[in-house]
């Protein structure tokens, strides 16, 4: 373990907001779809921080891939409508400086890039220099080393504040969750890398709306710094994880149900 990563995190501003709330839509559909999703989050007051996946890193082919560059003047508005942080997905230096030039205040790595080295190190290659938070989620499969090795690359690139998110790890067949939580697997990660905020992603988890507010209180009674829920005006016509979205109106209300251990 790289002692200097125990310091790594994503600052004071972010740590007193714990537990950090992040939302918004899988995917940023269209200029309406986003900014209507993102203005009815604020106004829940309960919201620190937006999300949007603007590149889609899909299974298979065919699939709604990412409206594309395209919408980030449109979470830009959105930002500056709310006056809300932003948070994407990047996965290639490409992504990374579109990103920064959209004023976009934070970037995630998915967990199809975290299990990929070359994808890690050129994400990383593109952030040195550049001094803007980082989540990393863990990678699909249960593979701490991974994981580690993602976050030791980007920390190498001289980024100061890195996060974690726990979206659950992928198993073959149906089982009741759409990505099995593996909680042990992230009580080690924290473990590992005490001061460094660990984020839990209910949606990517469950895969259904149904077990969000049970997974999330989870991951709360663990004393987890935030969670990232996905939500969409419309979620029984998103177009990427439709079965997870939830209405700004239901996040607030399942935020509200959840018991702090602030
Ligand atoms: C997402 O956040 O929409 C996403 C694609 O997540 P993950 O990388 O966890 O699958
Ligand atoms: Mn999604």
């Amino acid at each position: 373990m790289n002692t200097s990563l125990e310091t790594q995190t994503l600052g004071a501003a972010v740590a007193a907001k714990k537990p950090l709330i992040i939302s918004g839509p899988c995917s940023a559909e269209t200029e309406e779809q986003l900014i209507a999703t993102c203005t009815q989050l604020a106004a829940t007051g309960k919201v620190d921080m937006l999300r949007a996946g603007i590149w889609k890193p899909r299974t298979k082919p065919g699939l709604f891939e990412g409206i594309g560059t395209k919408g980030l003047p449109w979470l830009k508005k959105a930002r500056e409508l709310t006056g809300l942080p932003t948070t994407i997905e990047v996965a290639t230096a490409r992504h990374v400086e579109d990103a920064l030039t959209f004023d976009v205040d934070a970037l995630w790595i998915g967990a199809r890039t975290t299990v990929n080295p070359f994808s890690v190190q050129e994400v990383a290659d593109a952030l040195r220099g550049v001094d803007v938070p980082v989540f990393i989620k863990n990678p699909i499969n249960p593979d701490l080393e991974l994981w580690t090795g993602a976050v030791e690359r980007i920390a190498k690139a001289g980024v100061k504040q890195i996060g974690l998110i726990h979206r659950g790890f992928a198993a073959y067949g149906n089982t009741q969750y759409r990505n099995a939580p593996m909680w042990h697997l992230a009580i080690e990660m924290k473990r590992r890398m005490p001061d460094m905020h660990m984020i839990c992603d209910p949606s990517h988890i469950c895969g259904n709306r149904h077990m969000l507010a049970e997974v999330a209180q989870k991951s709360l009674d663990l004393d987890y710094d935030g969670l990232i829920i996905e939500s969409h005006i419309d979620p029984d016509n998103a177009w990427s994880d439709a079965k997870q979205q939830v209405t700004p109106e239901r996040l607030a209300e399942l935020l509200d149900g959840l018991h702090w251990r602030r």
